[in-house]
């Protein structure tokens, strides 16, 4: 896409979109923003949560990153750069969001970076490996658990897993962890095949990610939900023919 086409899209946006949703606008710029929702997603060009959920502007409160991984909380805080977490934290903290979605995505270029490790063409980059070693682990017990099978069925089940790992890694902190516990905070695992149009969602009894069929789904974690439930060991062993339980 040309650069120009961008301004074009903008000249459309400002006016169409923007004239149709003038009262909206003005509501947000008076009253500031209070999203009910974080997404974090991917910075991938093929899965804006925004068009992918159909939301309007002030509705979802967004950060995207490589492969829609967060990070575990630093404890202490030190005073490195984490762009991440400050931006879980000024939803969940500032807005006070009452869900947190995590979405990961099928084809995932951090994630397959991931999995190929020191095969990647990635692989001498100056950050990227770094950031998605947050996931390492399951990396590593998925091409153990999965020995044998292709790269895309363990890509993808690294993909799927890898939400599971950073919804693990939201609950290390303390002001989402007491959010969940009093009740007022729910966390979601989510995964996006857009090769088939489908959004699926996990599911802790079955330790798999299911397609969302209506308009109703469960969350993942809940106030009272055991954190083992979710523990991308789980998805692996039964993405690996084993019972979800051991
Ligand atoms: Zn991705």
């Amino acid at each position: 896409m040309a650069l120009e086409q961008l301004l074009k899209g903008f000249a459309d946006f400002r006016l169409g979109y923007y004239r149709e949703h003038l009262d909206l606008f003005e509501r947000l710029a008076s009253e500031g923003q209070s999203p009910r929702i974080l997404i974090v997603a991917c910075a991938d060009a093929r899965v804006d949560p925004g068009i992918l959920t159909q939301t309007r502007p002030g509705d979802i409160f967004t950060v995207r990153n490589v492969a829609a991984m967060v990070p575990p909380a630093q404890f202490p805080p030190d005073t490195r750069h984490h762009g991440t977490s400050s931006a879980i934290e000024f939803a969940v903290r500032g807005l006070g969001v009452e869900h947190v979605v995590v979405l990961g995505h099928a084809l995932c270029g951090g994630i397959g970076a991931l999995v190929d490790g020191r095969d990647s063409v990635y692989a001498d980059y100056d950050y990227l490996s770094t950031w998605t070693a947050i996931a390492q682990d399951v990396r590593d017990l998925a091409v153990r658990e999965l020995s044998g099978r292709s790269r895309e069925e363990i890509t993808r089940a690294v993909e799927q897993a890898a939400v599971l790992n950073s919804l693990l890694n939201l609950m290390s902190f303390r002001w989402i962890a007491e959010k969940v516990a009093a009740g007022t905070l729910r966390l979601h695992g989510w995964w996006f095949n857009m090769t088939e149009g489908q959004l699926y969602a996990f599911n802790p009894a079955t330790a798999a990610f299911e397609a969302v069929e209506g308009i109703e789904v469960a969350p993942t974690i809940v106030k009272g939900t055991a954190l083992s439930a979710i523990k991308p060991e789980r998805l692996l062993a039964a993405v690996a023919g084993k019972k979800p339980d051991f």
